[in-house]
């Protein structure tokens, strides 16, 4: 629970603030950008909501903050918040929303299809959601894109009995199937489980139509305007991630989700082609 008495004195005056606590995942920001901004090393208050849609986007980031960091004297839109996630980003791709602490607040994101809805790294195990996900048809599968991710899976298993899928090279014990190789695996016909090791030896991408789940394997860095791939925060071999972000060049993907960092959307499989050729470039050349 955010204290006003550990508030940052940069936040706007107003309901909604950010105290000393909050540990600089970006969630807020990136979500409700028209509340929340990046204030260095930690998030701030930019501006106050102005409106209904402002408000309920504000009190969203407050329900997906990891930590409890954000506060607000105005309770109008928790209720509706808490029970706003998960939330569309296309026909049928979701953001979990209710990210956790054990995950540094990484994105988790839930597919809904007729053939068994999935979910994309694992969310904080917060009633609310788990409601929501077993009114949406619950979760027939978990992916865990690598060891840093994988928060509540345990819970999630319990209550909808899904399968965890993960990469025998972040070596997670008890789950239901570890896949091996640098080969892509057919997880189902429309589900594509891409080894992508470097950031972590396990680490892999989901391909699902248009959409490229990437974990902490890459993500669009907006000051750089360009996709991006951290060597400070690789644990594992940084000449293999950069040939793994090669290997990406293969697949036809329009969309990049990752775990932490900006999603980015290109015109075309074309376009994202080429921002993927210049993230390479620029990031061999770093
Ligand atoms: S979501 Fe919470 S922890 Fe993450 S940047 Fe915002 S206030 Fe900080």
């Amino acid at each position: 629970m955010a204290r006003r008495t550990e508030a940052y004195p940069n936040n706007a005056p107003g309901p909604f603030f950010v105290d000393r606590t909050c540990i600089d995942c970006g969630t807020c920001y990136q979500f409700a950008p028209d509340t929340f901004a990046d204030g260095g090393a930690h998030a701030y208050v930019h501006t106050q909501p102005m409106d209904e849609a402002r408000g309920l986007r504000a009190a969203m980031a407050l329900v997906a903050c990891p930590v409890g960091s954000i506060g607000s004297d105005e309770k109008g839109h928790l209720q509706a918040a808490a029970r706003a996630f998960p939330h569309p980003l296309t026909e049928d791709v979701y953001f979990s929303g209710y990210t956790s602490e054990k995950s540094y607040g990484a994105w988790s994101y839930f597919i809904r299809r007729p053939r068994g809805n999935v979910l994309m790294d694992s969310p904080r195990a917060a009633e609310p959601l788990m409601k929501n996900l077993e009114a949406l048809g619950g979760v027939s599968m978990l992916v865990l894109s690598h060891q840093d991710d994988v928060a509540d899976h345990a819970a999630f298993r319990q209550r909808f009995g899904c399968e965890r899928v993960m990469h025998r090279g972040d070596g997670l014990t008890g789950l239901e199937r570890l896949v091996d190789g640098d080969e892509p695996i057919a997880l189902d016909e429309d589900l594509l489980l891409i080894p992508t090791p470097g950031h972590t030896a396990g680490s892999v991408c989901l391909l699902y139509r248009d959409c490229l789940f990437t974990g902490d394997h890459l993500w669009w860095n907006p000051e750089k305007r360009r996709l991006s791939a951290s060597r400070t925060y690789n644990w594992h071999s940084w000449e293999q991630q950069l040939a793994s972000l090669e290997k990406l060049l293969a697949y036809d993907f329009s969309r990049v989700l990752p775990g932490h960092g900006y999603l980015h959307k290109a015109q075309s499989p074309e376009a994202m082609r080429a921002d993927l050729e210049r993230a390479i470039r620029a990031l061999r050349a770093s």
